[in-house]
């Protein structure tokens, strides 16, 4: 019992799991320690303390603290025994992560059924077959997904609750190249891009988890974090294997304190340089959050109007990226 109790909380990070119901920090303390609002009385000025690093927490106003089971208790005003229920189906999903592994493996093999597919990947950038199959792309030609699941046992419900499939049955990737968001080995959300009209991004309506590949990214005390799969791919073919992705420019608290770890971590923000500034707003103020939480913070220029993906596919090679990195700024 105390083991699973171990391995449960081990699973869903107490602050992932704040996150996940809404709570927002209004500023970091030290590096692990974040600081909002009280879930659990009326607070009017932040006194609510979440330790990243211990998995815990405290409030200063109302005076109760304690583990993710403590506060999920207190949250939902359960019992011991219901509070361990609800989190165990809320976090072992059994089915569920069985569900989008056969999911992904069903978008890898037509990948290379659909020339479609392809030719979007080449036109991106993408030609390295070795890492096209270790990142797992696959394509969703859309119309018989749900045929497929259905004929390995998965209930409709299920693979609507999943968000694969629309109310109609219809496959929500459909026409997309798909991207597995893994965690610890296990898919924790699946990422498609749009190859024709339709809005280019897309996942499923769940956590996308923490930043992309980190488990074989973390080793670097240099990182470089980019907006998007396609601008990672690039650079990863390029051999920048030290190169994640938060997919936008938005950090959740559990992707900074994932940076956070290392404390003299660099880190490359190499953001798009579009024309309505967003990338570049987006790289400024995450620089300063990054700054905040003790870690240098570079922001990396690209040739205006280019993202690290459309760099490469014009013709930029390793050793100009290496220039721009290079030249990068330190905030
Ligand atoms: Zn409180």
């Amino acid at each position: 019992m105390a083991e699973n109790l171990e391995r449960l909380k081990q699973r869903m990070p107490l602050l992932e799991y704040l996150q996940r119901h809404n709570w927002k920090p209004c500023r970091a303390g030290t590096r692990q320690e974040f600081v909002g609002l009280c879930p659990l009385h009326q607070d009017t000025r932040p006194s609510f303390y979440v330790n990243a690093a211990k998995n815990l927490f405290y409030c200063h106003g109302c005076g109760r603290g304690g583990d993710l089971i403590r506060f999920v208790q207190l949250f939902f005003d359960l019992t011991f025994q219901q509070t361990v229920t609800l989190l165990q189906q809320e976090l072992s999903p059994a089915p569920l992560s069985r569900l989008l592994e056969e999911a992904a493996a069903f978008y890898q093999f037509q990948l290379h059924r659909r020339p479609e597919a392809i030719r979007y990947l080449e036109r991106r950038g993408l030609h390295d077959p070795a890492l096209i199959e270790e990142m797992g792309i696959g394509y969703a030609p859309g119309g018989n997904l749900r045929r497929h699941l259905a004929a390995l046992g998965y209930s409709f419900d299920l693979l609507l609750d999943s968000g694969l499939i629309s109310r109609q049955g219809r496959d929500a990737f459909c026409h997309r190249v798909i991207f597995p968001c893994r965690q610890v080995g296990q898919i924790l959300n699946l990422y498609g891009r749009s190859i024709g009209a339709a809005f280019p991004h897309r996942l499923l309506p769940r956590s996308k988890g923490g930043l992309f590949a980190w488990e074989s990214v973390s080793v670097f005390s240099t990182v470089i974090l980019v907006e998007g799969l396609f601008d990672l791919a690039v650079l990863w073919q390029a051999g920048f294997r030290n190169t994640t992705c938060a997919i936008g420019t938005q950090l959740t608290l559990a992707q900074l304190s994932q940076l956070a770890e290392q404390p003299s971590r660099s880190v490359y923000i190499a953001f798009d340089q579009d024309d309505n500034q967003a990338g570049q707003k987006g790289s400024h103020q995450l620089a300063h959050r990054l700054r905040g939480i003790g870690i240098r913070a570079h922001i990396v220029q690209l040739p205006h109007g280019h993202d690290p993906n459309s760099y490469f596919v014009t013709g930029a090679t390793a050793a100009d990226f290496t220039d721009c990195l290079e030249r990068a700024q330190q905030l």
